[in-house]
């Protein structure tokens, strides 16, 4: 579905871990991991740009949260059109308004089934 990495980012080391069996059950193995927005941005430099298909971010994250990063990565040149789905437990319709506004590409609600993260996924990346 996707060869390329996925960079997910969460400061819950629990959330990451959920995260990571939930793409692996979907068959997205070529991941990495990031525990903020400053983290994912370090992480993204040191990948070769053409190497990441993908970023799963939450929003409430220490340091950098998910709305800076967002913003960051879409005034980024390589990264400006990289699919991005936000994974948040913030679910009020305004949240959902404001990420659409930032140019998120897809909105997950915590919790999430593997079918929700794989349709949201789906949806994004084809
Ligand atoms: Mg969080």
């Amino acid at each position: 579905m996707i060869d390329k990495t996925v960079l997910y980012v969460d400061d819950s080391p629990t959330m990451r871990r959920i995260i990571q069996n939930a793409l692996s059950r979907i068959g997205i193995t070529n991941t990495i991991e990031a525990e903020n927005g400053k983290d994912a941005l370090a992480k993204l430099s040191e990948l070769a740009e053409s190497n990441v298909g993908m970023i799963i971010t939450d929003w409430n994250m220490p340091e950098m949260n998910g709305e800076e990063f967002v913003r960051v990565v879409r005034e980024t040149e390589p990264y400006k059109n990289l699919p991005i789905l936000m994974v948040t437990t913030r679910g009020m319709k305004d949240d959902v308004m404001t990420a659409i506004k930032l140019g998120v590409n897809g909105y997950v609600v915590k919790p999430f089934t593997v079918d929700v993260l794989k349709s949201k996924i789906m949806d994004i990346v084809s």
